[in-house]
């Protein structure tokens, strides 16, 4: 199959990795040269992180070619995964070229985070064949894609993109309605809320928070998942655990003083060596490895 991903970014790259994987032809467009550049350096460290096998990673290479020009990356495609930065503009541009020069049976897919998919495909004039997919990072790791319908997206479009989706050895999961963050980010941010808000009411600092979740929850969550938890404890439990609690809990219906501040005084996390903690390259980079390392290994594990 020909699928064309549009971003050579973080999420493009191992995108096309998956797809490439599986035997599919996939172009790369960026309009930034260095990132096409970049690529197949990116493309080959990451298939090394897998273990995939040096025969085998230049044969991933071969699949995946390099375009600059947008409808030269689309013209002959059957999927096109859009990648590129969460800003919704820039995505409707993308996307009203990408129907000039697509054919008209090919899927449209965005890659967004969290910005509903008829936000951003709201305009084209083919729109039964708009879907979201909702990858995780890493791409290529994670096996969850979320698979987002729209009021306009077929009933045969959701189940190609799953179908493919399933072929290429993802977890597609459907989101039948188009709310923004899908489901795995609502999840997310109703965590990051409550995570947040302890800290900055003092109840614990930010580490505590991720070593309770980590050697707690956190250690459980791959094989239980909350719905099955409620079952286990049992529903009545659940709703004795609410009634106390729930009442409790943050409630701000926006992104909270505390994460505003950080950003104002340019704490953004690892990418400027502190946000809720300090970085140092050195760590940064060694849990980087580790989360690769942890989710390689997990899979093993699961699949037994
Ligand atoms: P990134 O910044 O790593 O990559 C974006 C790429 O898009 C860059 O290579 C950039 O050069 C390219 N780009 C810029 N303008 C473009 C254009 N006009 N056309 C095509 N490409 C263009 O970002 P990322 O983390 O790969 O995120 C890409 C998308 O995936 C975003 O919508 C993001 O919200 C979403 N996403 C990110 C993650 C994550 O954890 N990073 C997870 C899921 C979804």
């Amino acid at each position: 199959m020909n699928i064309s991903v549009i971003g050579a970014g973080l999420m493009g790259h191992g995108i096309a990795l998956t797809f490439s994987l599986s035997g599919h032809q996939v172009k790369v467009q960026d309009p930034i040269p260095e990132a096409l550049e970049a690529l197949p350096a990116r493309v080959m460290a990451s298939l090394k992180v897998m273990g995939v096998g040096s025969d085998e990673r230049s044969k991933v290479l071969q699949n995946i070619s390099t375009e600059d020009s947008l409808s030269q990356a689309v013209k002959d495609s059957e999927l096109i995964i859009e990648a590129a930065p969460e800003k919704l503009d820039l995505k409707k541009q993308i996307f009203k070229e990408i129907e000039l020069s697509a054919p008209k049976t090919c899927l449209l897919a965005s890659n967004t985070s969290v910005i509903q998919i008829s936000k951003i495909m709201g305009d084209l004039k083919l729109k039964n064949r708009a879907v979201g997919t909702h990858w995780w990072n890493p791409p290529h790791l994670i096996p969850l894609v979320e698979v987002i319908k729209t009021e306009w997206t077929s009933e045969e479009t959701m189940e190609r993109m799953i179908s493919i989706l399933s072929k290429a050895g993802k977890t597609p999961v459907r989101v039948e309605k188009d709310v923004p963050g899908f489901i795995g980010n609502r999840l997310q941010s109703a965590l990051w809320r409550e995570a947040i808000s302890l800290v900055e009411n003092g109840i614990c600092d930010a580490k505590s928070i991720d070593t309770v979740v980590k050697a707690s929850f956190g250690r459980r969550l791959s094989v239980l998942g909350p719905m099955e938890n409620a079952d286990l404890i049992g529903t009545d439990l659940t709703l004795d655990i609410h009634n106390q609690v729930l009442f409790d809990l943050e409630n701000l219906a926006g992104p909270s003083p505390y994460l505003r501040k950080l950003v104002d005084e340019k704490k953004l996390g690892m990418k400027s060596g502190v946000g809720f903690q300090e970085w140092t390259e050195g760590q940064i980079e060694e849990t980087r490895v580790r989360l690769a390392t942890h989710l390689i290994n997990l899979e093993k594990i699961l699949k037994k």
